[in-house]
């Protein structure tokens, strides 16, 4: 096992400072580029104030949309630094401020007289592109926020989103043809540095690393089994003498299944093994959907390619003096890799463990986690069975605020709480655990969903 993997504590808190400092100067650097007209004679013909502010506007959109591809581009370094679920939220986020920058552009425009309101001539074409560009943006947004609503499947929804590129290139294009000053002098050299230094990041991440990575993350399926109730165990071994897959306990990987019975996706899971088992992966996974209810159809020898490792959920990117993890279902997946890793080092490490589950027969690998309390001399484990008749009449039955009130312990400072579980479960369990007194600092989250 990669020994370093395991080493504690590293935050990467001046990596993260820098990078918004970058995208801050690069911020910075556009708000003089589009206000400066505005600060000298030529504000006279075309510098009024909404000009000024439409521009700025405009270059910011240009910005965050080039910083699209990249954070969605599962670059492992900074998934590192901010965690895959993290950058991807910002995705989300900047694609919307991107919409209402781009959308106020030519309403300022307009505004300051600068353009008229009508149809556009055949002269304005380089004002169409930017108006496609809107278009673009406007379903990319919209598709992505009320993706369910639109019935739209995920599968469905990335082919759409993946159909967005253009609108970089034509948003671009609308800047370059109507800002003469882009194309010329130290301007037109700093456009090309950064659209340089843009394209090979991109490049990279999209081919030359995957294309580097390919012979890493083949493996192949060494066993197959229902572990619970529609929880399918899935080991997979390196289809090639390969370096040692390393990862932290609680991180988790993409896969895809190449069968014919298994449409060819690509699916986050946590990897519920630990580092320090022997050469093969574990998934625990359960049949929620189109995709994992297919899973069935997986077969010993079947190859499976494994993108990873992701996240920053593992305690041990910290240092903690006692770790409380609290799981709802299937999202004891973390945990067990973190319990199992523990068991491997022996360690001392005071851990409880509250996990709820519906029932016995859907909760997965239970007996084993009862059994690792033997390597484990400071383990705790809490059941919360929600729907089985044969719990006793004082058992709790629900993870809520009075459930944690009485199995949480007092905050100490050291103390790391692991959540995973339900949305819905996690946000009540966060709001209970902050009245209880545990800072937001102290805790660590994983949502299944990106
Ligand atoms: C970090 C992380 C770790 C996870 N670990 C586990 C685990 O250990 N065990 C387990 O059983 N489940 C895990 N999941 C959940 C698992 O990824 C989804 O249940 C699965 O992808 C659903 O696919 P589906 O087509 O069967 O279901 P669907 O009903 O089609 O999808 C349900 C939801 O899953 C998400 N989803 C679907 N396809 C993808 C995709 N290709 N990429 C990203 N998200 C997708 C979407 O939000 C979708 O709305 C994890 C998810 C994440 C994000």
């Amino acid at each position: 096992m990669n020994q370093t993997a395991l080493i504690r504590g590293k935050s990467y808190t001046a990596q993260k400072i820098i990078l918004w400092l970058l995208l801050l100067g690069l911020l910075l650097f556009l708000t003089r580029i589009g206000a400066r007209h505005y600060f000298r004679d030529e504000a006279v013909k075309t510098g009024t104030f909404p000009v000024m502010v439409g521009r700025v506007f405009a270059l910011w959109a240009i910005a965050l949309l080039l910083l699209q591809p990249v954070l969605a581009a599962r670059l492992r370094f900074l998934d590192r630094v901010f965690g895959l679920d993290r950058l991807l939220k910002f995705h989300r986020f900047s694609g919307i401020a991107c919409l209402i920058l781009t959308s106020s552009h030519p309403m300022l425009m307009y505004v300051s007289g600068l353009k008229k309101l009508g149809p556009l001539s055949s002269e304005q074409w380089p004002e169409a592109l930017g108006g496609i560009c809107i278009v673009g943006l406007w379903l990319a947004v919209v598709s992505s926020v009320w993706r369910k609503f639109l019935a739209l499947s995920y599968e469905e929804w990335i082919r759409l989103h993946k159909f967005m590129a253009p609108v970089v290139i034509l948003a671009l294009s609308h800047m370059f043809i109507i800002e003469s000053a882009m194309r010329k002098g130290w301007l037109l050299g700093f456009w090309i540095v950064l659209l340089v230094l843009w394209a090979s990041i991109v490049i990279a991440a999209k081919v030359v690393f995957p294309a580097q990575r390919a012979a890493s993350e083949a493996f192949v399926v060494s066993s197959v089994s229902a572990e619970a109730d529609k929880i399918w165990q899935i080991s997979l071994k390196p289809a090639a003498d390969i370096e040692r897959f390393s990862f932290l306990p609680g991180q988790f990987a993409f896969i895809s299944v190449e069968s014919s019975e298994i449409p060819h996706e690509e699916h986050p899971f946590t990897i519920a093994s630990a580092p320090a088992d022997s050469a093969s992966l574990q998934f625990l996974i359960k049949a929620s959907g189109d995709w994992t209810k297919k899973l069935s159809a997986v077969r010993t020898g079947d190859k499976v390619r494994v993108s990873g490792p992701f996240g920053v959920f593992s305690s041990y990117r910290h240092q903690a003096s006692s770790l409380i993890m609290i799981a709802g279902g299937i999202g004891i997946t973390p945990m067990l890799s973190t319990l199992r890793q523990l068991s491997h080092e022996k360690s001392d490490l005071p851990v409880k463990l509250i996990w709820s589950y519906r029932t016995s027969a859907e909760a997965p690998c239970l007996a084993e986690i009862e059994s690792l309390r033997q390597a484990l001399p400071n383990l705790e484990i809490e059941k919360i069975v929600s729907r089985e008749s044969s719990a006793g009449k004082d058992a709790l039955t629900r993870l809520d605020k009075p459930a944690l009130a009485k199995l949480m312990p007092e905050f100490k400072a050291g103390a790391l709480v692991m959540l995973c579980g339900p949305t819905a479960m996690m946000s009540d369990v966060r709001v209970a655990l902050q009245a209880l007194g545990y800072p937001s600092s102290a805790m660590l989250c994983e949502e299944f969903s990106l």
